[in-house]
């Protein structure tokens, strides 16, 4: 086993993978109102593909943890039959499945069948006309039942992420609080990132860790968790005393690069050390030209040595990654 360290003593343990660069939605943070020129499907890896790298992720790299993503991954056609394969892997990865739960109500029961261990779900409001104005779709009832059907299904603990945008959902943060405590999910604000397609992304308007922590606060007693936050991203709150907890991902304003065990694998088997890397590392040539598992598995490790050492987004230098998040996998 040789491990995916980089030069700053980071270990990445936890598999990004986009299986599609498509979506149903259109949330005004992440894409514009037509959509992206999609990838062509021969450039997509097919599921033997995917399966292979992740296998010589799991088996040769000391990943534990994969996560699929995307776009949105329940549009492709072979997800339940790619978390069956992966969960066969040994030693068997957590599996997990970052989604906007459009058809969820469908397919959680065959996905927790498969193997699939746990769902975080997209949801920025409850308001069905707020839904509407920032996913450019009337789609909020089936998120709830793609959230209801991935409780149902034990796909548990079923968190709901939430970005937060300036005078269009900030004032719902205590609403949508509520709604999950009253649901049993367990919600984290996000903090936006400079990630869009647009690139509308304003630093002075984005939405900040304290002040969606100050908002909280305003309705709730918020206590900061004991437990280490470790490599986990989220600064996590108890509610009220709990058992209801929230978390707060300020990815922008209080960066957590240096405890980064991440690494991503587009849809098209780029590997991406980092959410803002310029850089990517062509694993489907490799992979198409005949390069053996451990041909791969090196090319895997060269790609991790280079990771930088943090984001850089306050840096006047700092450029947007060329592909947008729903590119990348987010
Ligand atoms: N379509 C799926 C979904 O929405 O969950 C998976 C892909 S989506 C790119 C993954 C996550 O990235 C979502 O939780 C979404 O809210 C988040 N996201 C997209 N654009 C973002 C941005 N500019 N800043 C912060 N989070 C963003
Ligand atoms: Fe689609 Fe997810 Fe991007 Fe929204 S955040 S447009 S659901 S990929």
């Amino acid at each position: 086993m040789q491990p995916l360290a980089d030069r700053y003593g980071r270990v990445a343990t936890d598999l990004r993978v986009s299986l599609t660069d498509r979506c149903n939605l259109r949330c005004t943070y992440c894409m514009p109102a037509e959509g992206l020129d999609w990838l062509p499907g021969e450039e997509v890896l097919t599921d033997d593909e995917v399966v292979r790298l992740v296998g010589v992720a799991v088996e040769r790299l000391g990943v534990r943890e994969v996560r699929f993503t995307g776009g949105e991954p329940l549009l492709r056609r072979g997800l339940v039959d790619i978390v069956a394969r992966v969960k066969r892997l040994a030693p068997a990865p957590e599996v997990s499945l970052t989604t906007n739960a459009l058809g969820l109500a469908r397919t959680a029961a065959a996905l927790a069948a498969a193997g699939l261990d746990r769902v975080n779900v997209s949801l920025d409001t409850v308001r069905p006309e707020t839904f509407a104005a920032i996913t450019r779709r009337a789609r909020l009832d089936d998120v709830v039942a793609g959230l209801e059907a991935a409780r149902a299904a034990g796909l548990g603990p079923v968190k709901v992420n939430a970005v937060l945008m300036r005078g269009v959902n900030d004032d719902q943060a205590p609403e949508l609080l509520r709604w999950c405590l009253d649901r049993g999910y367990e919600l984290r604000f996000i903090e936006q990132m400079p990630l869009d397609a647009q690139h509308g992304w304003d630093r002075g308007a984005m939405v900040t860790a304290d002040q969606i922590q100050a908002a909280l606060e305003a309705a709730y007693t918020l206590t900061p968790a004991v437990e280490p936050r470790g490599s986990a991203p989220a600064e996590l709150f108890t509610v009220d005393g709990g058992p209801g907890t929230v978390g707060i991902i300020a990815s922008v304003s209080r960066p957590f690069c240096g405890d980064c065990d991440r690494v991503r694998l587009t849809a098209d088997g780029q590997v991406r050390n980092c959410l803002f890397a310029r850089e990517e590392s062509d694993l489907r040539a490799a992979l198409r030209s005949g390069a053996s598992d451990a041909e791969l598995a090196a090319r895997w490790v060269t790609a991790m040595a280079g990771k930088l050492p943090g984001h850089g987004i306050d840096d006047p230098t700092f450029l947007q990654p060329d592909r947008p998040m729903s590119a990348i996998g987010g």
